[in-house]
């Protein structure tokens, strides 16, 4: 039976999770790929790695459902019997609005999936994974956005303020699990040239915002999960706490 590390990814199915999710396995983590609705593009996610030899499992499961959660790690526990990773990076935005226009049920999703879903998450890694439970110690990054410093004007403001939120999370959680022998860092994306914009009603958006930034190109989902797969590495054994701008400059 192998004994290489588990890893767990949220929302890994597309975009920067699944690229999270393939370089994760190339680097020897065994990974569980978590998606909401989209099977196929899981299982694409899982072929790649197995071609490469490595191991990895898809789980489906919504995380602004705390039910879905439970399972999901229950699934995990079943399947591998250890968890020494979490990357929260599930996360949706919705059509730009002013806040003048957005519904009730629009902001609680949006706090729902992105906020209270990374936090159960965390929650349910850090059970498993600290010391004080009798677990060896792990990593959680915590992908955060651009967004919680710009704040998002006319577009997504609740958006912006979920992932500020996320950023205290980060702070606090480091620290509140430093001596468990978890570390806890985030991402800060900026433009990356995945499906979300498309979500968001702006497909062509990470291409028309090229010119504003410092780069003048989106990113990759691959150079965000190089900075993902390195915080979860003993490379940054003595890295916590730290929410990182993988932005190009802006
Ligand atoms: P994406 O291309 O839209 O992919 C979203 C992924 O999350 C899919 O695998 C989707 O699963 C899954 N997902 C959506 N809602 C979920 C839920 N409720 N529960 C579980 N999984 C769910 O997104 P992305 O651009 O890779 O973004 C990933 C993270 O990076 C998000 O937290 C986002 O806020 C952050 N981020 C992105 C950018 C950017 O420019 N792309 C910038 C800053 C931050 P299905 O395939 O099953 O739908």
């Amino acid at each position: 039976m192998s004994d290489a590390p588990v890893l767990l990814v949220t929302g890994a199915s597309r975009g920067i999770g699944a690229a999270v999710s393939r370089l994760a396995a190339k680097q020897g983590w065994r990974v569980a790929v978590n998606f909401a609705s989209n099977r196929a593009a899981a299982d694409a996610v899982i072929a790649a790695i197995t071609a490469h030899g490595g191991e990895a499992i898809a789980v489906k499961g919504d995380v602004g459902n705390a039910t879905d959660i439970s399972l999901m790690f229950e699934t995990v526990d079943r399947h591998f019997g250890r968890l020494d990773g979490l990357v929260n990076n599930a996360g949706i935005v919705d059509i730009a609005q002013r806040i003048d226009e957005m519904s009730v049920e629009r902001i609680e999703r949006m706090m729902r999936v992105n906020v209270t879903g990374s936090i159960l998450c965390a929650a349910q890694a850090v059970r498993r994974m600290s010391s004080r439970h009798g677990g060896k110690g792990g990593a959680i990054v915590n992908i955060s956005s651009m967004a919680a410093i710009i704040g998002s004007p006319s577009q997504y403001v609740d958006y912006a303020a979920s992932k500020a939120a996320i950023d205290t999370f980060t702070i606090g959680l480091a620290r509140e699990v430093a001596a468990d022998g978890i570390r806890v860092n985030a991402i800060r994306p900026g433009i990356i040239d995945t499906d979300i914009h498309a979500s968001g009603g702006l497909p062509d958006r990470a291409r028309d915002m090229a010119p504003s930034i410092p780069m003048q190109r989106p990113g990759t989902a691959e150079e965000v999960a190089d900075a993902v797969v390195y915080l979860l590495s003993s490379a940054a054994s003595y890295v916590t706490g730290a929410i990182l701008n993988v932005s190009g400059g802006r």
